[in-house]
């Protein structure tokens, strides 16, 4: 089987998965997920001018001669507190005493804070500063006019974004869902959880970190078991996932062995696209979209490689950017950043690209520092766990001490 560049590999997938309709969601609800429409705003932010200091609220022309020592008496003749608007209008050398975020009271232009003031007794105040007009005074409208677009569609929600939309007063907003991402696992030589292993066991590490991906890339993950190498248990798995799950991955059981059951499966529910990628680790990958019964939107399925790290490399390249697009995200891909090789990344021409794992830092110098994370076999999960960059290295020798590669960032 011909080998297919990685780009191309992207873009059949991404041409098959759908960005999911928008649903009405509370914002606070909604962390994370892209924003589909314009939040506009009904209403001026401030609603009304307030004081931004706790202190006297004072017509600007009594105190313009005011100073430390030729301070200006003025009557004092309300206090004021957030929430509470004074009934008084402030005349000629009068003030109200005000605290932070109460309405300005009618007839005051300025605010002088309390700490350039003296409280002579309840009905009087000696003002040591001259204020002039709107000082420390929050005009109406001076964050948000009515008609502003606050929050733009195609921005993901975060937790500024639910603040302004409380203060807007949006209870409900229209977002993409987070994909439902279901989760299979295969192989008869794996067993869950911790005890004893039988010899030829191995503990089925690829679920637990798929879904922890999918958590942590922002989708809803669906637990769908670990199962057998039998096909109706995978095929029971993979329908149970076409119900309930806006996409699927699977791991194991795609590549050329006796017991890949997975290809079996699928080749049966979804017209399967088994690839050969022109990477490493990951070489092995299986797309294809499944019906789902009532909908006319299929379920993609990814077929994952078995191998721990290949697992994991390959949901980075092909299933993370894909489900970013059903989530309706605008930047697919983990961001890269150039680094300077601390050691060799070493590697052999095989005509295709090399994800080396490894560990960057950014040091004094301004630049981007890496070193391997360890033992690069794509059974090696240690060395996955230790990184958290993956190291582009194009056909070639790979990357001698001091020179730059590009790195595509973890976390
Ligand atoms: P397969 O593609 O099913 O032949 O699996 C390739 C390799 O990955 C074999 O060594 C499997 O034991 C291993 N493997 C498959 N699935 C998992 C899993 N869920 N967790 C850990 N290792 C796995
Ligand atoms: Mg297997």
């Amino acid at each position: 089987m011909a080998l297919i560049a990685l780009p191309d590999a992207q873009q059949f997938v991404l041409d098959r998965c759908a960005v999911l309709p928008p649903v009405g969601r509370a914002p606070g609800e909604a962390l994370g997920c892209v924003i589909a429409q314009d939040c506009v705003a009904t209403e001026p932010m401030p609603p009304f001018a307030n004081t931004a200091m706790d202190g006297y609220a004072v017509r600007a022309v009594d105190v313009a001669g005011a100073s430390p020592d030729t301070p200006v008496h003025l009557q004092v003749i309300d206090t004021v507190l957030a929430g509470a608007p004074s009934s008084r209008r402030v005349g000629a050398e009068q003030a109200v005493r005000i605290m932070t975020g109460a309405p300005m009271p009618v007839g005051a232009d300025a605010v002088v804070m309390v700490e350039r003031t003296n409280a002579v007794d309840e009905k009087t105040v000696e003002i040591f500063d001259a204020a002039p007009v709107g000082q420390h005074v929050r005009g109406v409208g001076e964050d948000i006019d009515p008609g502003d677009v606050v929050v733009t569609k195609g921005l993901p929600m975060t937790p500024a974004r639910v603040g302004v939309l409380a203060e807007m007063g949006l209870e409900s907003v229209s977002v993409h869902p987070r994909p439902r991402v279901g989760v299979v696992s295969t192989g008869d030589e794996l067993v869950a959880g911790g005890g004893r292993l039988k010899p030829g066991q191995i503990r089925d590490s690829n679920r637990p970190a798929l879904l922890a991906l999918a958590r942590a890339s922002g989708f809803e993950p669906v637990d769908l078991g670990l199962v057998a190498d039998d096909e109706s248990a995978i095929a029971d798995a993979i329908e149970r996932g076409a119900a309930e799950c806006d996409a699927m991955l699977t791991s194991g059981g795609v590549s050329m062995g006796d017991v890949d059951l997975v290809k079996v499966v699928l080749g049966k529910l979804a017209d399967m696209r088994w690839m050969q990628i022109a990477i490493r680790p990951a070489k092995p990958f299986a797309f294809g979209v499944v019906d789902r019964s009532g909908s006319s939107a299929g379920v993609p399925v990814f077929g994952l490689p078995g191998n721990p790290v290949s697992s994991l490399v390959s949901f980075e390249l092909l299933a993370r950017p894909a489900l970013r697009q059903m989530a309706g995200h605008a930047q697919l891909h983990r961001p890269q950043i150039q680094a300077v090789t601390d050691e060799a990344l070493t590697r052999r021409p095989d005509g295709k690209t090399h994800f080396a794992r490894v560990r960057c830092a950014y040091e004094s110098d301004g630049r981007y520092h890496v070193r391997s994370a360890g033992g690069q076999g794509s059974h090696q999960l240690a060395a996955m766990a230790a990184a958290d960059g993956l190291a582009v290295l194009p056909d070639g020798v790979g990357a001698g001490v001091g020179e730059r590669v590009d790195v595509m960032l973890l976390d």
